[in-house]
């Protein structure tokens, strides 16, 4: 069932028992700081809640407060009555096979969100999960909203609109930036946190990644990829690649930047950024997989090579169809 903003304040609020908290696998900003966020929230609003992810956290989200309490762990194996879901459009993307909860929630914006909990709300104009739960959480008790929501909560916000730099950056998301800065959340400390503390190995990583740098569809598609051996070669994290896709989509007359990353041998999970004209996710959908208009990812198995063939024919339609739309 879809929920708006004060029917879903109302549902979190009333919920009882056993709370569960998880979210995507291979978290990011906006992933750690809504379900952190929410974490710090209900534990204020005096809920039981326990908080799970199936993927370890990045050593980038450790200043972040109550960030001891996320659990990693394969399987969920206790008994919840409530879940409630961050940052997801699909169940697979949660990474658990199976989590055992009485009731699910989903608090999302992926414009390819389909529904698969109890309840859900998606906003897929809206910047991030995190700007989304800010507003809830208000309607809930704004004077429960201090340091140790406001600072996960601006965190995804940031990380997920590229610094206030993406299309998806609204009059409200600066809004609702300026109130968490009133609450006292210190910019520049979260930015240095996550972006400057780079280990000498992601640099080694991102010099091997850029060596892959090629052209297709006339330019307008640029794709770089990393293969397994570059971690191995360079000890360097898988989500220290993370970014690394704004390399390729910075280049002019690009429209698609294309990041492949080998995940295992014949495993590949492949992410788009689009310029603007075309719209990734209807290309990742295709795949399998999901995202926003401008970001958007899937995994897939095979040979990268078909892979590859199988994407830029997709993509050759995708410019064909949006640039046949921006001359009619
Ligand atoms: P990424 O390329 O991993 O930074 O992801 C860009 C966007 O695409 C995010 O909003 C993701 O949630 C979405 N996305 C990435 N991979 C997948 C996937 N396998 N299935 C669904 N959505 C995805
Ligand atoms: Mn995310
Ligand atoms: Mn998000």
């Amino acid at each position: 069932m879809k929920l708006n903003r004060k029917e879903m304040a109302e549902l979190i609020k009333n919920m009882s028992g056993k709370i569960l908290i998880t979210t995507h696998k291979n978290p990011d900003g906006d992933a750690v700081g809504s379900s952190l966020g929410w974490f710090n929230f209900l534990k204020k609003l005096r809920k039981e809640v326990k908080i799970i992810y199936r993927d370890r956290i990045p050593f980038f989200f450790d200043f972040l407060p109550g960030i001891e309490n996320v659990e990693v762990s394969e399987e969920i194996k206790e008994q919840f009555d409530w879940v409630i879901i961050t940052d997801v459009s699909d169940p697979e993307r949660t990474g658990f096979s199976e989590i055992p909860a009485e009731r699910s929630v989903v608090i999302d914006h992926h414009i390819t969100a389909e529904p698969f909990t109890d309840y859900a709300i998606v906003e897929p104009e809206i910047s991030s999960t995190c700007e989304l739960s800010y507003h809830i959480m208000k309607l809930i008790d704004e004077s429960l909203i201090d340091l140790s929501v406001a600072t996960p909560v601006y965190t995804g916000i940031m990380t997920d609109t590229g610094g206030f730099n993406y299309s998806n950056t609204s009059p409200e998301t600066h809004v609702v930036a300026a109130e968490l800065l009133k609450i006292g959340v210190d910019p520049y400390k979260v930015y240095t946190n996550i972006f400057e503390r780079n280990r000498i190995n992601k640099l080694k990583l991102l010099e091997l990644v850029l060596k892959t740098l090629a052209f297709e569809l006339k330019e307008k598609v640029a794709h770089i990829t990393l293969f397994r051996k570059f971690l191995e070669e360079t000890e360097a994290y898988p989500e220290e690649a993370e970014g690394f896709i704004n390399y390729p989509r910075s280049i002019a007359g690009v429209e698609v930047a294309v990041f492949f990353k080998e995940i295992e041998e014949n495993h590949w999970k492949v992410s788009m950024r689009s310029k603007g004209r075309v719209i990734v996710a209807e290309v990742a959908k295709a795949f399998g997989g999901g995202g926003h208009k401008m970001a958007a990812g899937f995994e897939k198995e095979g040979n990268l090579e078909e892979i590859k063939k199988e994407l830029f024919k997709a993509l050759e339609e995708a410019l064909e169809k949006a640039y046949y739309e921006s001359y009619s």
